[in-house]
């Protein structure tokens, strides 16, 4: 039912809108004010705070249709949803019940812990004070500035621990945030940096505190599963030859979108299969899946170029959009391992 208001949404205000959403901040406002209308920002929030909690298969899908429909928007919405998977994973049952019951719409939360992944000294450290921590360093990425009311930090304590916590999305006494940053593609999502300075993060606004290993397990668990967005991307660039296949009749061109679709169902399911398979040995097994998504959407989003001649150069030909796209989603998430799964695979002979 959940799943069917999503893609009816996305279906509604979403697609035939992707290219306004894409170039205007506007555009992105009135897309993602309706989806917190619709109530459809917490898909998998548990039940007992207000659900949906929609299966994790039915969430996948819907990852494939979003980031089919716009990857701007796919983007934005997904830090949000990914703050409510932690809190209800993650946070103490004060903490939940504070937030979750509000993040269908009312209240929002972006995400901020990429730097966790980063080796060697960490470049955003928290100390543990009276009453809190004092946080200092450098946030490297933060989505979502004039959209989110705040976001989730990770910030690493001297004994290799990260505290996770709810921060302003703005400057504050202790943080500056950059300007929005000029990006080759999804800027609408207003992407920045924040400075910490002896930021004082009140031991209310604590969310969780994660061991030492936590990023590392926590991306080996994600591996597959953040290759739904690169799916749903790799079936853009196939719709958009479909679509061309269909105005210009040539054989080839419907040939090509019918192969791109069976190789990126194919794909699909391989990754559909690892979902719930997270042990160490099977990790390049995975990686080898992930790999193949990227590949597919580079190749497929190519291929709408291809199809669409001269016009894909136009600002506002949706193949040079999802091309852009196709960039963001190669590198979000990405670990070390995964670069070298899909290095490997892109120089493979
Ligand atoms: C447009 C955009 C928006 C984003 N928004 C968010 C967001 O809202 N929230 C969020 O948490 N993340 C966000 N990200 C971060 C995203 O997930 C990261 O791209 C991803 O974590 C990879 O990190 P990185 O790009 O900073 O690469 P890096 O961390 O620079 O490099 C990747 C890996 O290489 C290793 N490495 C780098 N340099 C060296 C070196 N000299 N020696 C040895 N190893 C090295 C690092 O340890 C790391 O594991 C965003 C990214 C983009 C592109």
């Amino acid at each position: 039912m959940s799943l069917d208001a999503a893609t009816a949404f996305l279906r509604e205000h979403v697609a035939p809108n992707a290219h306004a959403i894409d170039s205007s901040v506007e555009a992105m406002g009135v897309a993602f004010n309706e989806m917190r209308r619709q109530g459809l920002m917490a898909l998998k929030r548990p039940t007992q705070y207000g659900g949906p909690e929609i299966s994790e298969g039915e969430f996948r899908t819907y990852q494939e249709e979003v980031a089919r429909a716009s990857g701007s928007f796919a983007f934005l919405q997904t830090q949000h949803q990914s703050a409510v998977n932690m809190i209800a994973k993650q946070a103490s049952e004060e903490i939940k019940s504070e937030y979750l019951p509000l993040m269908h719409g009312p209240r929002t939360v972006g995400i901020g812990f990429s730097q966790l992944r980063r080796t060697g000294e960490p470049i955003c450290k928290a100390v543990e004070t009276d009453g809190g921590y004092l946080l200092n360093g450098e946030v490297p990425w933060i989505t979502g500035l004039g959209f989110f009311d705040e976001y989730l930090i990770g910030s690493v304590l001297p004994d290799g621990r990260a505290v996770f916590g709810f921060m302003p999305f703005g400057d504050a006494e202790g943080q500056t945030m950059s300007e929005p940053m000029r990006l080759a593609a999804m800027e609408t999502c207003q992407t920045v940096t924040a400075r910490l300075s002896d930021y004082f993060l009140d031991s209310r606004k604590v969310a969780f505190i994660n061991d030492k290993d936590w990023m590392r397990k926590n991306d080996a668990f994600n591996i597959v599963v953040q290759g739904h967005f690169a799916v749903g991307c790799a079936l853009a660039g196939a719709d958009i030859v479909q679509d061309v296949a269909r105005k210009k009749g040539f054989d080839f061109l419907q040939e090509t979108a019918t192969k791109l679709y069976a190789e990126i169902e194919e794909c699909r399911a391989g990754l559909i299969a690892h979902q719930r398979d997270f042990s160490e040995d099977t990790a390049p097994k995975r990686l080898e899946k992930r790999a193949w998504a990227i590949d597919v959407m580079m190749r497929s989003a190519h291929a709408g170029v291809v199809a669409s001649s001269g016009a894909a150069n136009y600002f506002s030909h949706p193949a040079q959009r999802v091309l852009r796209e196709a960039i963001v989603f190669s590198v979000s998430a990405q670990t070390v391992p995964i670069m070298e799964a899909t290095l490997s695979r892109l120089t493979r002979s």
